[in-house]
């Protein structure tokens, strides 16, 4: 009878989030999950003591105000507690400032590709996503999102670094854009990546949003500090919008375990920092390697590297997942595959030895430089 319920209208446009395949197995090898840019290393002792000692608590609600974790998190920004809200995952904290600026009637310009939750967040808020293709360098193209403005646009949306190109948008690019979007329109800097961008003259979040009264950044402790699992994440932005954004959050969504987590990461930052450096060496070595196998890549500031082999894709993930691999492929657009342990990122290399031979790479090679 299920056809006889009513449903919201609209509800059809709204996609449907599709979580990183597990690794495939493969008989008497490890296989690795390389589709969703998560942190390989396992939770540092310490953080796992602070979740640990939480757990008889659990028969209590956690604080919504996640007060101590946002004291922290001020005074490492030198803002105001006023300018932080948290939520489960920064991908609730986007959902929190969609519907906090958009609705029925509003439009939300973002590049295309990219996170794969925005065209679904901001259809279930009820507005109309509108995605700007991405130039030819796989980038932000700043310049047709501006013309893409109109006065129904409530939201613009940056994700710098981009998934799953893992390209940058440049510090002067940004401010030029910023100074011309018009001042009632929100700028979100998506900088889920931030600790993996090594670009020296990025755009970055913080010292936008102290220029201009309309921008917010989103950060996360899934990645560079490996509480995926846990789902935390906040928003640094103006004080109105901060306050917008909480009556949009769901009560009690950060957890009172992934509160502590955060904290205990935030005291272990140095340690923390130290696996990021070293994810950021295995990216490097691989960067030249790949290089020296002829490919020519999107350059990434992230943990990821992404394939753009068109045609060439679907073809590809079957030679990813007989090397046990399984990464994250967009039919005749490309392919994601995260930077993680050594052993799989060797095996990424030598899947990619193996595109090469069967000659499937999109385009994406010269003739090795051997
Ligand atoms: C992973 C990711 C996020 C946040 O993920 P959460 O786990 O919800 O914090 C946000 N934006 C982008 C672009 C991401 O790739």
């Amino acid at each position: 009878m299920s056809g006889a319920l009513r449903m919201r209208k609209g509800l059809d446009d709204v996609p449907a989030y599709k979580q990183g395949r597990p690794a495939s197995v493969l008989e008497g090898e490890e296989s690795f999950k390389i589709s969703s840019n998560e942190n390989p290393y396992p939770p540092l002792p310490a953080v796992v003591d602070a979740v640990a000692a939480t757990l008889t608590g659990m028969n209590r609600y956690p604080e919504f105000a996640a007060t101590a974790l946002t004291a922290r998190v001020a005074a490492r920004f030198d803002v105001a507690p006023e300018n932080i809200v948290f939520g489960a995952g920064s991908v609730e904290v986007v959902s929190q400032l969609i519907r906090a600026t958009s609705a029925p009637g509003n439009e939300v310009v973002f590049a295309w590709r990219s996170f794969e939750a925005y065209p679904m967040l901001v259809r279930t808020a009820g507005a109309v996503p509108v995605e700007v293709p991405l130039n030819a360098d796989h980038g932000h193209d700043l310049d047709a999102m501006l013309t893409a403005v109109t006065e129904r646009t409530s939201l613009i949306m940056v994700c710098n670094p981009n998934n799953p190109t893992g390209t940058t948008v440049g510090a002067e690019e940004l401010t030029a854009f910023l100074d011309a979007v018009p001042a009632h329109v929100t700028v979100l800097l998506d900088e889920a990546y931030v600790h993996f961008n090594r670009r020296p003259d990025t755009a970055v979040g913080i010292a936008a949003f102290r220029a201009h009264p309309n921008v917010v950044v989103a950060h996360t402790f899934s990645k560079a500090y490996g509480l995926a699992g846990m789902r935390v994440g906040y928003a640094i932005a103006p004080a109105l919008l901060v306050a917008a954004m909480r009556k949009m959050a769901i009560p009690f969504g950060v957890t009172t375990p992934a509160q502590i987590a955060a904290l205990a990461s935030l005291e272990a930052e140095d340690e923390l920092q130290v696996r990021v450096d070293a994810l950021i060496g295995e990216r490097e070595r691989i960067v030249a390697a790949l290089s020296a196998q002829g490919w020519q890549l999107p350059e990434t500031e992230t943990n990821f590297l992404w394939f753009p082999l068109g045609d060439d894709t679907t073809a590809a993930l079957e030679v990813f997942e007989a090397h046990g691999l399984s990464v994250r492929g967009f039919a005749g657009e490309g392919l994601r595959a995260t930077i993680a342990e050594t052993q799989a990122n060797n095996r990424l290399l030598d899947t990619a030895a193996e595109l090469v031979s069967r000659g499937l790479t999109g385009g994406c090679t010269v003739a090795a430089a051997s």
